[in-house]
Parts: structure tokens; C-alpha cells; sequence
């Protein structure tokens, strides 16, 4: 046994089988998943993670029958000609003395196809399909379709399955009034609700025997009306328990809630005490999920007995090694998640690969790899935000001899400033991930050197990754007292007054009113009662009437465009709560202005051609960036006017920018000296 973090790394002895230790990496669409020719990929996207150490592993959901798909042609397991696909997955996880369960996961009334079907006729509110309620017969033949699934998965050499029964898919739909309203034996009462996923785990154990894992996910919390309370919960929970699983998993929250559960803002181990007391209701072992990130926190559940395991899903994808870093004994080492769903959610919910904002290589395990340098160069990189200090990291890691300059005193670029921003405490830890990368990997880091050309003169390679500054726009007044930028703000320079107008919506104006707005992350408490959350589940999905907060400043949020969706920032899966919590805070939104100027009076706009004043105590700037470019031309398509000289991130174009394409640009420049 690990002397780090004991009680997470010890074994879990399931009576016919042993997990390694007490880590799940739960399950993430990641698309390799629907295309049968990307099964390669998904099997070295598993053995990396098997190899650094995970007790298990949980696909992304893969469909019983054609009604179930999440999207046309999505994953299915329905035909023998499919196993063989599987058994490239279960043969690499295998190979590392991992452990895997394949995810029967039925979209029901969420999948994105004419064929939806779900437990009455319904919509949900995140769907474009209506689905049509299932008769008896098709409720009989997905009873088939699930257990035929689970054969074949046996078949593909999986250690089980898990039954997604939460998050608002079909089961959930299923188990819920908000959707079931059937008169027959499969709605009404709870008794009858459940039938289905308690009739599908009796098929599946009949079909699949008794030394294989069943896991059911389930929803602890279901934060939408029309869910169920905690007494109906238990009561599913038992009768799954005695149609005979052998994990139950912790599910939070629907799709369609209108409540975070996933993002940064959300506490970390918010839920945990919800998944503790289902743990003193059942003899099987109980999974915590969701907003645990850290060994700390892992270990911390486990050692009190809130759950037996705990599953990470987004973690796992930004460090493959975290369980070997952890039984280590160093924790420093890993590459966090850091919750912002940017490269993974995001581009699942656009149709797109998942990847990871801090680590590119995840879904791309067999494209990007970063071979050792025969040749060693001496390489210059300028600038240590988070395009700079990627390619550092990866020149280094390669062999390469490193020398990183920063004008600074301390590392991150722009991310210092991101992680001033309540609820993106959590970009601290990317920070700290590469200061740790950094000296592991060799590179000799120069702070607060503003390096020159002549510096540059002696490297064999030179990465420019200088960064962005705040873009100034032209505008009568723009030199007035009552003018700041987002950075004169963020870094504390300039403590703002309390009437405030925002310059910009982009993802920097929506988090500048956060900053204006609220403290930092809220202990559980205080965020449940913002939005309305009841652990207790005392009622119906465990809703309450929200509390307003305090508002402490008056914030108005301009844009020129027309406002439509207006502080939402660029996040596809996290812009609703950050509107909703502007909303809460009630800033005003004004889209389709025109600035006129800026004196004592305020703010001077004109919108849809009428004049106005704000009368406000600062006006801030947050309308977008321009690149730093002391150093080198660089022409339309990106290009250097030097040979050996690369530009990267914010230096090399300021529009489109974010994190993830500073780090993976960073990645990629230094894997191809
Ligand atoms: P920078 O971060 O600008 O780094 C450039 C570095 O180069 C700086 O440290 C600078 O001091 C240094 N430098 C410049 N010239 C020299 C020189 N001559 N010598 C030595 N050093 C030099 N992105 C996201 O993806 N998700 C978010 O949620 C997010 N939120 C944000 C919130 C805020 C408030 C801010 C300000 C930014 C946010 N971003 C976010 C954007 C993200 O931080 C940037 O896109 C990214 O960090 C840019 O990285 P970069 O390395 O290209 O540039
Ligand atoms: P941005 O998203 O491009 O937004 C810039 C804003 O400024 C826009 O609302 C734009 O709206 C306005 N603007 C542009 N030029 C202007 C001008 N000349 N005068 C007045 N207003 C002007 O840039 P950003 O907010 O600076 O963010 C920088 C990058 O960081 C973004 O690319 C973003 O992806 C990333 N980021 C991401 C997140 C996240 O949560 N994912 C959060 C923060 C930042 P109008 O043109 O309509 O006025
Ligand atoms: Fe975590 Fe962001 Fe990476 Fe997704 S993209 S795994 S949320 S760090």
C-alpha cells in the first residue's frame, strides 16, 4: 500500500474481482467513441491513463439500440461486428493492469436525432427533438437491448458495466414525474417509476452472471422541478442494490438544471455530503463525484467514509499520471482541471474531439507525441504566460536546453490576472503545475528580464510568446481620471467605485463584473443558498427559493454589437450560469452602443441613436487585446521575418485567443525544434 494518500490507493476487493485502488476515472464523452475507425485513438487515450495508475476506468456512453444515441450514428454496441472495435480499448487498459466498465448510456428524450423516445411525449428545454413516449413493447425490447449490450461488452472483454441512470437520461427520465406522467405500470407511483432501470439490472445480471461489475449511476440530487426527494431516492437506490449491482455512482443534477454542478465556481466537494448519506443506506460500495480535483481532497473523502471511491473524469483527462504522481507523494506535480470545460465540454457539445485546455495531448495520445531530441538545441523562449511557459516545459522535456525570460516578477502572463477573477480560483493551480514542470524538466527561467533582441542573439531557436496587452480604443476622454483597464484593475492598482461602467462583454468584461461584483469561492452553505440548492433533497430534486445576494456595486456592461446572449462570455457549457449569476447580481446589460466620451459626467453613449449619460465612478476597459511584437514583423498568415524565430499565442494573433490555444501552440511549436 502507498504511505501517500492511504486510504485513496488502497485496494477495493469486490468479493470476485480487485480494483488497484479507490480512483474511477468516470465517464466523458470524448466523440472517439462514434466513429468505429477512432477506436485506435480511444485505446491510447485509455492506456495512458491505465498505465499511470487509475483503479478504474469508465467510457463515454456508448448506446444499447438506435433510439438511445446521444447523435446520429453515435457509439452503439447492438451487433458481434462491433466487439472487435471494443476489444482494442479493453486489450490496452488491460495491458497496464487496469480495470474498465463500458457505459450503457440510453440518451432517451436528450439525443440530438427524429428518433427520440422517452418515458412520455415530451421536450426538454436543452433538446430540439420532441421524443415520443415509448409503448410496452419498446420498453420490453431496451430491457433486450440493454442486457444483449452487456453480453457483448462481457464479450469485448470489459470488467463490467456502468448504467447511466442520471444526469436526465432516459432512466432518470424515467424514475422522475418532471418527465414520466404514464397511467401504466412503468408511472405513477415510485414503486412503479423504477421498474424499468430495476427490470434492466435484473436482465443484465441475468445475462452477464455473477463475477462481472454492474455500476449504476444514479441521481443523488436531481436540481430540477419534478424531481425526486431523498426518501424516493433511497428507495431506488435499495431496489437496485437487490436486483444486483455491485457500485452505485453518484449522478448530480440534470442536463437541463439550471443550476452549475461542474464549473469552477461550484465549491470544490460540493456534494459530497449527499453522496455520504446514501453511503450509510446501502451494503455495497458508493462513489463521490463531482468538483474533486486534488489527492487531498480524494483521500480526505475516502479516510472519513463518505464514499468508497471517487471518480474524476475531467481530471484524469488533464493528467494522465495523476494516480502515480499521487502514490508519489507528489501531488505538486500534477496538471489540475481546472473545471473550465473549455477544451473538453465545449467542443463534445459542439460535435467536436475532446481535448484539455492545460494538457493538448488528451484524445491525441497517438498524434502528438514528444519524441526525445537527438540533436540538442539551445533554445530562447520569451515570455512566460501560458504559451510561453508550454513550450518551454516541452522543449525541456525533450532535451532541449531551455532559457525562459519574463518581464515579470512571477510566472502566468495574463492567467495571474484570470485567477484573481471569483470563481476561477482554480487557474492558480495551472501556475503552480508549470513553476513545478518548470524545475523538474530543467529550464532555466530568467524573471523580471525583458529580454532584448541582443539577448536572443546566441540561441539556436527562439520562441517569441510575449503576449497580449489590453486594447485601448480611440474615444474622446479616453486619457480622463475616471478611465481604467481591465489589468489596472485585476492587479489591485486601482480599487474601483461603486458605480461602474464596463467596456466590452467579451470573456473579460463578464469576469471583470464577477470580480466587481462578489468574494471569492463561497464556502458550500453560502453557494447553495445563491442558488437555491437543498441538500437535504427534503423537496422534490432538492430546489429551494434562491437568495438574492447582496449587491455592493451599481455595474453596467456595454457592447456595441446588438445584445443577444449578452454576459454569457464565450463558454458553451458555463455562459448560462455566468449570465445567471450577473443576472442575480443585477448588472445591466446594454447592447448596440456607441461610445461618445468619456468627463466628470460619466460615461457619454449613444444607443439606437439616442444619447445618454452614465453617471458612474470609473469606466473599464475590457475591449479585447493587442499582441506584443517587440521583436520580429510577422505578416497575415503568422509567419517571422527571422529563420528559427517562431511566434506563438497571444504574440502571434490576440483575436480568438484563450488559454487553450496559448498552451497547445506552445505544445506544438516545441515538439516539432
Ligand atoms: P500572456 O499571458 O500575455 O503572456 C505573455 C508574457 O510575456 C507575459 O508574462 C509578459 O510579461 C511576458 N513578456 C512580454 N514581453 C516580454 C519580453 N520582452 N521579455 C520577457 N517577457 C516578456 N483564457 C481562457 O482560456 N479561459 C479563461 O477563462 C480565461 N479567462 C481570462 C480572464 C482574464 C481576466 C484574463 C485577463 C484572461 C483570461 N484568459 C482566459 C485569457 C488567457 O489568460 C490568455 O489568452 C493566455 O494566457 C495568453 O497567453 P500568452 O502566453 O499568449 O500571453
Ligand atoms: P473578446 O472576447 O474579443 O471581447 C472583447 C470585447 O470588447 C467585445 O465585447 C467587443 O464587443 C469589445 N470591443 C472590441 N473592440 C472594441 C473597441 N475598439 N471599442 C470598444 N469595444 C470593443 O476579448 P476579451 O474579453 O478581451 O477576452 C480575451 C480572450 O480571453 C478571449 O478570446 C477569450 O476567449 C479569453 N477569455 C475566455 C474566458 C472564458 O471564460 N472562456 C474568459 C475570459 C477571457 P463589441 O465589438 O460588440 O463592442
Ligand atoms: Fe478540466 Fe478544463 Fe481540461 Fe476540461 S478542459 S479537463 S475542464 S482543465
Amino acid at each position: 500500500m502507498s504511505q501517500a494518500f492511504p486510504h485513496l490507493l488502497q485496494p477495493l476487493d469486490l468479493g470476485f474481482t480487485q480494483l488497484r485502488n479507490r480512483v474511477v476515472m468516470g465517464s466523458m464523452h470524448t466523440g472517439l467513441e462514434d466513429r468505429f475507425y477512432n477506436y485506435g485513438k480511444l485505446a491510447a487515450y485509455f492506456a495512458e491513463r491505465a498505465r499511470g495508475g487509475v483503479g478504474l476506468i469508465i467510457t463515454g456512453g456508448i448506446s444499447p439500440n438506435r433510439q438511445g444515441w446521444l447523435l446520429p450514428l453515435g457509439g452503439t454496441l447492438n451487433r458481434y461486428g462491433d466487439v472487435l472495435n471494443h476489444r482494442r480499448v479493453t486489450a490496452a487498459v488491460h495491458r497496464h493492469d487496469g480495470k474498465i466498465l463500458m457505459q450503457i448510456l440510453h440518451a432517451g428524450r436528450y439525443g440530438f436525432h427524429p428518433f427520440v423516445v422517452s418515458a412520455s411525449d415530451s421536450k426538454s428545454p436543452i433538446s430540439r427533438f420532441k421524443a415520443r413516449a415509448m409503448s410496452e413493447k419498446d420498453i420490453l425490447a431496451t430491457i433486450d437491448d440493454y442486457a444483449r449490450c452487456a453480453h457483448l461488452a462481457r464479450l469485448a472483454g470489459y470488467d463490467g458495466v456502468e448504467i447511466m441512470g442520471s444526469e436526465g437520461y432516459l432512466l432518470n427520465q424515467f424514475i422522475c414525474a418532471r418527465v414520466n406522467q404514464r397511467q401504466d405500470r412503468w408511472g405513477g407511483a415510485v414503486e412503479n417509476r423504477m421498474r424499468l432501470p430495476v427490470e434492466i439490472v435484473k436482465a443484465v445480471r441475468a445475462r452477464v452472471g455473477a463475477d462481472f461489475i454492474i455500476c449504476y449511476r444514479l441521481s443523488l440530487i436531481d436540481l430540477v422541478e419534478g424531481g425526486n426527494t431523498w426518501e424516493e431516492i433511497v428507495s431506488i437506490a435499495k431496489a437496485l442494490q437487490a436486483a444486483g449491482i455491485t457500485l452505485l455512482n453518484t449522478g448530480i443534477g440534470w442536463h437541463e438544471a439550471r443550476i452549475p454542478t461542474i464549473v469552477t465556481s461550484v465549491p470544490r466537494m460540493a456534494f459530497r455530503s449527499v453522496t455520504a448519506r446514501m453511503r450509510a443506506e446501502l451494503d455495497i460500495p458508493v462513489i463521490a463525484s463531482n468538483r474533486i480535483n486534488n489527492p487531498q481532497d480524494a483521500e480526505a473523502i475516502v479516510a472519513s467514509g463518505d464514499a468508497d471511491m471517487v471518480s474524476m473524469a475531467r481530471p484524469l483527462l488533464a493528467d494522465p499520471d495523476w494516480v502515480n504522481k499521487a502514490a508519489a507523494g507528489t501531488p505538486e506535480a500534477i496538471n489540475t482541471c481546472i473545471a473550465c470545460n473549455q477544451g473538453c465540454l465545449d467542443l463534445t457539445f459542439s460535435g467536436k474531439r475532446a481535448t484539455c485546455l492545460v494538457n493538448p495531448r488528451a484524445g491525441y495520445e497517438s498524434e502528438k507525441v514528444y519524441l526525445r531530441t537527438n540533436k540538442v538545441k539551445k533554445v530562447a523562449v520569451v515570455g512566460a504566460g501560458m504559451a510561453g511557459l508550454s513550450a518551454a516545459t516541452v522543449a525541456a522535456e525533450r532535451g532541449h536546453q531551455v532559457t525562459l525570460f519574463e518581464a515579470a516578477a512571477a510566472i502566468g502572463g495574463q492567467f495571474s490576472m484570470a485567477m484573481r477573477v471569483p470563481g476561477k480560483e482554480e487557474f492558480v493551480e495551472t501556475i503552480r503545475y508549470f513553476q513545478d514542470r518548470l524545475q523538474r524538466t530543467g529550464v532555466h527561467l530568467r524573471l523580471q528580464h525583458k529580454a532584448t533582441a541582443q539577448d536572443l542573439a546566441a540561441f539556436d531557436e527562439v520562441i517569441i510568446a510575449s503576449g497580449v496587452k489590453p486594447r485601448i480604443p480611440k474615444m474622446a476622454g479616453i486619457d480622463h481620471r475616471k478611465v481604467l483597464d481591465y489589468a489596472q484593475v485585476l492587479r489591485g492598482e486601482v480599487v474601483p467605485g461603486a458605480k461602474v461602467a464596463v467596456i466590452g462583454a467579451g470573456g473579460i468584461g463578464v469576469d471583470m463584473c464577477e470580480f466587481l461584483l462578489h468574494e471569492h469561492q463561497q464556502p458550500v452553505d453560502a453557494w447553495c443558498r445563491q442558488w437555491g440548492v437543498d441538500l437535504q433533497v427534503a423537496e422534490a430534486g432538492g430546489l429551494v427559493a434562491p437568495e438574492a445576494p447582496q449587491v455592493s456595486r451599481e455595474v453596467t456592461l456595454l457592447q456595441r454589437k446588438p445584445g443577444k446572449r449578452m454576459g454569457a462570455g464565450p463558454g458553451k457549457t458555463t455562459g448560462w450560469a455566468h449570465r445567471l449569476t450577473l443576472l442575480q447580481y443585477q448588472v445591466k446589460m446594454l447592447g448596440g452602443v456607441d461610445y461618445l466620451g468619456v468627463d466628470d459626467d460619466g460615461l457619454h453613449i449613444s444607443v439606437a441613436g439616442e444619447e445618454q449619460v452614465l453617471d458612474v465612478d470609473h469606466v473599464i476597459l475590457c475591449a479585447g487585446q493587442e499582441s506584443v511584437q517587440d521583436f520580429v514583423q510577422i505578416d497575415g498568415k503568422g509567419r517571422v521575418d527571422r529563420p528559427h524565430w517562431h511566434v506563438i499565442g497571444g504574440a502571434r494573433l490576440a483575436g480568438e485567443l484563450d488559454a487553450r490555444r496559448a498552451i497547445r501552440e506552445g505544445a506544438d511549436v516545441a515538439a516539432a525544434l
